[in-house]
């Protein structure tokens, strides 16, 4: 195995280091960007990844995201700590805690309120998930999964957050075939993970450092502040996690098509973003008031729009 610092498709199943994009969304409230970025747009149709936090909320205001629209992708919240108050255009009100995921599905349109509660930190992550064409535009909705499927072997505990692996299958809403996966070590461990060779996969380590070996079990430099990605192709993966260390695997077949993103919006068009870009600009019903909110964010225009529209 090797690693490399720039596109990997030339490779044949040589993985692809991507750095993260850090951002402040708030006081004290840090995220960190894998996906999108100039290197790699999604992994399967995963097409959005945040690390969040961890953040300490005695010395940060927390999250406190105001109503604002998607469109033609799921949001998907997967706590690690802490507790988040979701809210939509649905009337679905719903409080994620630790171990615990939320899925949002936009489709045609859907709008809602993200607020941290109280707490000590608050840990997670973020993610968008694509709809194929055919589901891109379906009627929006909103599931919480309180309890997922967990098991443990040679020191790593597995959360099944999406998809099936290893025998074992998530109950999560999905329309592409995907997996999503949290694994913890609290002692520290090491396992072989059996991987689909149809799929593409993105590691994210979310606590500690994620040691990645190859079949000679020689390890490159373990993984602290990266994004890690592997082409179709691969059949196990070897990873150790030390004490405490914890990390995210996503993957999924390859898309197979191109994504349109703006803001807050997903579509398989530019015009579909215009449009969508519009509605929401102009209070339309297709993106009801979301209970509770104290304000509407502001969309900038799509930079391909004419300023005369
Ligand atoms: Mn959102």
């Amino acid at each position: 195995m090797t690693m490399e610092d720039q596109d990997g498709k030339e490779g044949g199943g040589s993985m692809q280091r991507i750095a993260l994009r850090r951002a402040e969304l708030g006081e004290g409230f840090a995220v960190a960007r894998a996906l999108p970025t100039r290197e790699r747009r999604m992994v399967g149709a995963w097409c959005f990844l945040d690390h969040m936090g961890p953040v300490d909320l005695a010395r940060s205001d927390g999250m406190r995201v105001e109503a604002h629209p998607h469109t033609c992708l799921q949001t998907f919240t997967w706590m690690i700590e802490g507790e988040i108050l979701h809210r939509d255009s649905l009337g679905s009100e719903q409080i994620i805690r630790p171990g615990q995921v939320n899925l949002m599905t936009a489709g045609h349109g859907i709008a809602h309120t993200e607020y941290s509660l109280g707490g000590h930190s608050l840990h997670g992550a973020q993610l968008w998930i694509a709809l194929p064409p055919e589901h891109a535009d379906m009627a929006p909705a909103f599931d919480h999964y309180p309890e997922l499927p967990m098991w443990s072997r040679h020191g790593v505990t597995f959360t099944l957050l999406a998809g099936g692996f290893e025998g074992h299958e998530a109950p999560t809403r999905l329309y592409s075939p995907l997996v999503g996966l949290d694994l913890h070590a609290p002692r520290g461990g090491r396992v072989e993970l059996p991987l689909s060779t149809d799929f593409e996969y993105g590691i994210l380590p979310t606590q500690g450092e994620v040691g990645i070996y190859d079949v000679d079990m020689e390890a490159d430099a373990p993984i602290t502040d990266a994004f890690i990605y592997m082409p179709p192709g691969g059949e196990t993966l070897n990873l150790s996690l030390p004490p405490g260390g914890r990390c995210l695997l996503i993957g999924g077949r390859p898309f197979g098509g191109t994504i349109s993103m703006w803001w807050n919006f997903v579509a398989s068009s530019r015009e579909y973003i215009d449009q969508a870009y519009l509605d929401w600009q102009r209070g339309s019903t297709r993106f009801p008031p979301v209970p509770g909110a104290t304000h509407r964010l502001n969309s900038p225009q799509p930079p391909w729009m004419s300023q005369d529209t």
